[in-house]
């Protein structure tokens, strides 16, 4: 597998091996390479940091930091996942949706919006539902904190949840799915385990539910793992078909730690 560690060590031996090539080829070499360093050093920076840029945005590759994605299961079972809330009004709505199909889910909270809401955390706990961290400001700009900055964030969205459930979450998603090296290191100095999806519904941004609905389920997979928002339009409208129409295709809905196998909460 190719990781962040392992790139940077490659990318270094290229440097390395670029230089050494200058430095033993004498100024008089007309070679190619000899002609195009400039030209070459600055790809190779290029490459560099376009490569672990892009990388950031692909959880999944499991570049930056060890991340699951999907369930190992022979079975057809799938987890439902709830991001950004909890909200005073949609979470209460997505909870009686859940109640009435009786399937569980995982909801991944941010930590400033617990203020208020803690009977909201009792009751997704109460209902049998998980709850997961999803940092405490959810800053557009949390990628570029220090990773000092970040695991304090992710260790006073646990100590919020626990104060309310008295349970810390094991279970982290890094906001808008951006794993960097800072997040990773931070990452490192918790004993939380970062969790994103296979199934990204794209409920924040497609405004036709029948489209979301019908990706949704073509993606399908035991195993699956499904990104949905408390906010949406599409959760408010939609999740009563989505999740009939999940149980009617045969899948059964399952708690996440059930599909992973790992505990959703800290010891
Ligand atoms: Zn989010």
């Amino acid at each position: 597998m190719v990781t962040f560690r392992r790139f940077t060590l490659f990318f270094f031996l290229m440097l390395f091996s670029l230089n050494l090539w200058m430095l033993f080829s004498g100024k008089s070499t007309t070679g190619f390479i000899y002609e195009h360093a400039s030209f070459l050093y600055v790809l190779l920076a290029i490459l560099y940091f376009g490569i672990s840029f892009t990388m950031a945005f692909l959880p999944c590759s499991n570049f930056h930091h060890p991340v699951i994605c999907r369930g190992r299961t022979d079975g057809n079972k799938i987890a439902l996942t709830f991001d950004d809330g909890p909200d005073k009004v949609k979470t209460p709505l997505v909870l009686e949706i859940l109640d009435k199909y009786n399937v569980p889910a995982t909801f991944f909270c941010i930590g400033k919006n617990i203020a208020g809401n803690e009977h909201l955390l009792i009751k997704i706990h109460e209902s049998g539902h998980l709850i997961g961290n999803h940092s405490f400001s959810h800053s557009r700009w949390f990628d570029l904190f220090s990773a000092g900055r970040i695991k304090s964030e992710l260790l006073e969205s646990n100590r919020l949840i626990k104060q309310a459930t008295g349970l810390a979450p094991h279970f982290f998603r890094p906001p808008f799915g951006v794993i960097n090296p800072m997040v990773s290191k931070a990452l490192k100095k918790t004993l939380l385990q970062t969790v994103c999806w296979n199934i990204r519904s794209f409920d924040t941004l497609n405004r036709n539910p029948g489209k979301v609905n019908h990706n949704i389920l073509r993606q399908l997979r035991p195993g699956s793992i499904i990104l949905l928002h408390d906010h949406t339009l599409f959760t408010e409208h939609s999740l009563d078909k989505l999740i009939s129409d999940i149980l009617g295709a045969g899948f059964y809905i399952v708690p996440l730690d059930n599909l992973l196998q790992i505990p959703a909460y800290e010891p």
